[in-house]
């Protein structure tokens, strides 16, 4: 088996990891449990993609969504449909949030991921929320994270398949998965001509003459 960021592999992570219950954070970590989160910091459209896979393999996820993003916009059509279609498939959703703004409504449950933090605030509480990154959801040894097309503690299909980890907290970011490249760049180039192809259609849509 190869551990490369594509979705024969995400696939492959996921039947890994039928031992496990997957769990959301709406209550705290018991044996067993794992904490599927995605922090879509780019493409709603590579979430949908991995929120499909998930759920024709039965298994739920987290969403952290922004409603700051340079790359998407939540308040669009495209952002409510996305929203809705994720609830549809079972998956949870909550605000990736920018520090300091923790402002949660209705389209969120009340938990929270900062996007990018800096140690001082990262693991403190949230008034109202459940900071994901806070313990006991994050706690050493429970943790794994596949930032930039690098899990720090190698891909751990293997362990959930032996059941090492007595739960396990995974972060999983849906762009690098579903658009495909051996580098950082060759993935972001492979999203970069989805998203002109999708701008060409929210042209024409805008009645833009594009003939
Ligand atoms: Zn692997
Ligand atoms: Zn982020």
């Amino acid at each position: 088996m190869s551990c490369t960021f594509d979705l024969k592999h995400y696939r492959e992570l996921l039947e890994s990891a039928g031992g496990y219950t997957w769990a959301t954070f709406d209550r705290e970590p018991r044996a067993g449990d794992l904490f599927l989160r995605h922090d879509v910091d780019l493409s709603l459209d590579a979430a949908l993609v991995m929120a499909r896979l998930e759920n024709e393999l039965g298994a739920r996820a987290t969403y952290f969504l922004m409603t700051e993003s340079r790359f998407y916009n939540l308040g669009s059509y495209d952002g409510r449909d996305a929203i809705a279609e994720l609830r549809e498939l079972g998956h949870a959703v909550g605000l990736h949030a920018v520090y300091p703004n923790a402002q949660l409504d209705a389209r969120f449950d009340p938990v929270i991921a900062w996007h990018n933090p800096d140690p001082e605030y990262m693991s403190a509480p949230i008034d109202g929320a459940v900071n994901v990154m806070s313990p006991p959801w994050f706690t050493p040894g429970h943790y794994r994270s596949d930032s930039n097309q690098h899990w720090r503690e190698g891909c751990p299909h293997d362990e959930l398949a032996k059941g090492s980890f007595a739960w396990l907290q995974l972060l999983v970011h849906p762009e690098i998965w579903v658009y495909e490249g051996t580098t950082m760049r060759e993935t972001m180039e492979r999203m970069l001509e989805a998203k002109r192809n999708e701008l060409v259609e929210a042209l024409i849509d805008d009645r833009i003459d594009m003939t």
